[in-house]
């Protein structure tokens, strides 16, 4: 039997309900904060990602999904949306209308990674970014977005990590000493953070094995070589928070996988994940657009991983399970009263009704038995008596009530 590739699902009928309910929230929370959406293509030039996301981060290195086409152009399947959404922004010069881009996206992301719990291979994401202000204003706006996302969907029980990773003068001068520092405990690392150390040493600080974390607990702080500006950059988002009562934790060791970030990046992580416990992050990158040969283009921005956040609102049961959503379903005692079927149902159809009817010539019983399974609210009857007197029988399904209903009086019956 054919099967999905590996890493990948198919969302069926009994989940989609959930996908619709979370994608109706995020509209709604955009939009509030008016956030415009955006949608691009799937595959890019690999360039774009090579060139977004970093030669240097796993992403580019081992999980990228690359392939050559017909015309011998080396395209690659989106692992994440900024670079995307950079190069669409200059492409379509989408700044140059607004002083502040707000966008905002959801779709699917690919990435060879190994598939375990909360971990696919083509999952979703759901992001927004804020694009032109290089101000904490925005560091602020993006968070309580996310926020507002959050307690909307009711989860509680997470956590806010919070850093700042200071301007490119903080970074350079702190990823020098963090080299020196870790170089002087290059035999206590572990194989993969060895190798690491030359092409990015700021991704040793997100080693989980024991033997990584047990030296970066004496590396040095990124927070003590933040310069004034970047001092002050972070206060005032913290500042921000405090005052909005949004609570944090601020990490010294979160630096996030990607090399586009500057001052403020912060994560999301849940208890009811398991080890995979972050459901989104983001932070700020200001050298992105130049980058992907763009103007200088501040900006900040996350993603929510939709798995992960569908997996929260299940285990704390805040996912509403009714699927009943047939409206009527027309019993029907013979192929020579389909006429009335179609008549009733486009009538209904019209005043927006969901009606399933029988189309596979069951008898009267099993329609009936349909009707249940399909747990329509209302079953209409229509057989020989109905026409002769051209009065057809409604069923309400929940409560067994019967009423007779004219086929002139149909659509009366069907407005309230
Ligand atoms: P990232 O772009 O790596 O910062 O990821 C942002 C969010 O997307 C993470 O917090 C996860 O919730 C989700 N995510 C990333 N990679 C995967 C994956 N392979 N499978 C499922 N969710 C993922």
């Amino acid at each position: 039997m054919l099967q999905a590739v590996r890493g990948t699902k198919d969302l069926l009928p009994d989940v989609i309900n959930d996908w619709h309910y979370i994608e109706e929230i995020f509209r709604k929370v955009t939009k509030k904060f008016n956030y415009k959406e955006l949608r691009t293509p799937i595959f890019e030039y690999t360039e774009v990602f090579s060139r977004g996301v970093g030669e240097g981060t796993d992403i580019v290195n081992k999980e990228m999904y690359t392939f050559q086409d017909k015309g011998e152009n080396s395209l690659t399947l989106r692992p994440e949306m900024t670079a995307s959404l950079v190069r669409a922004v200059i492409q379509n010069n989408l700044t140059a209308q607004e002083t502040v881009a707000r966008l905002w996206y959801f779709g699917p992301f690919f990435r060879y990674e190994r598939p375990q719990k909360g971990r696919q291979r083509q999952f979703h994401q759901f992001g927004a970014e804020c694009l032109s202000s290089a101000n904490p204003e925005s560091d602020v706006e993006i968070l309580l977005l996310a926020d507002n996302l959050i307690k909307e969907l009711g989860i509680k029980d997470y956590k806010l990590l919070l850093n700042s990773l200071g301007n490119k003068s903080s970074i350079l001068s702190y990823k020098k000493e963090l080299t020196s520092f870790l170089k002087s405990e290059f035999e206590n690392l572990s194989e993969d953070s060895k190798r690491r150390l030359d092409q990015n040493p700021l991704r040793v600080l997100d080693s989980k094995d024991e033997k990584d974390l047990k030296v970066t607990q004496n590396a040095p702080k990124l927070i003590d070589f933040l310069d004034e500006e970047s001092k002050e950059h972070f206060k005032f988002v913290t500042n921000s928070l405090d005052h909005l009562n949004i609570n944090y934790e601020i990490n010294h060791k979160l630096v996030r996988g990607l090399d586009y970030y500057s001052h403020t990046v912060f994560e999301f992580q849940s208890n009811y994940l398991g080890s995979q416990d972050s459901f989104g992050g983001g932070g700020r990158y200001n050298e992105l657009f130049e980058e992907l040969g763009g103007k200088h283009t501040p900006a900040v921005g996350f993603a929510f991983g939709v798995e992960r956040l569908l997996m929260i609102l299940e285990s704390q049961k805040l996912i509403n399970k009714n699927n009943n959503n047939l409206d009527f379903y027309i019993v029907c005692f013979g192929k020579e009263y389909f006429s009335y079927v179609i008549e009733i149902s486009t009538l209904l159809q019209k005043n927006g009704y969901s009606v399933n009817y029988d189309i596979s010539r069951k008898s009267f019983k099993s329609q009936l038995k349909d009707s249940d399974k399909l747990k329509a609210n209302f079953s209409v009857i229509i057989g020989e008596n109905e026409v002769i007197s051209n009065q057809f029988v409604v069923k309400n399904m929940i409560s067994g009530e019967q009423m007779k209903i004219k086929l002139e009086n149909f659509s009366k019956f069907v407005k309230f």
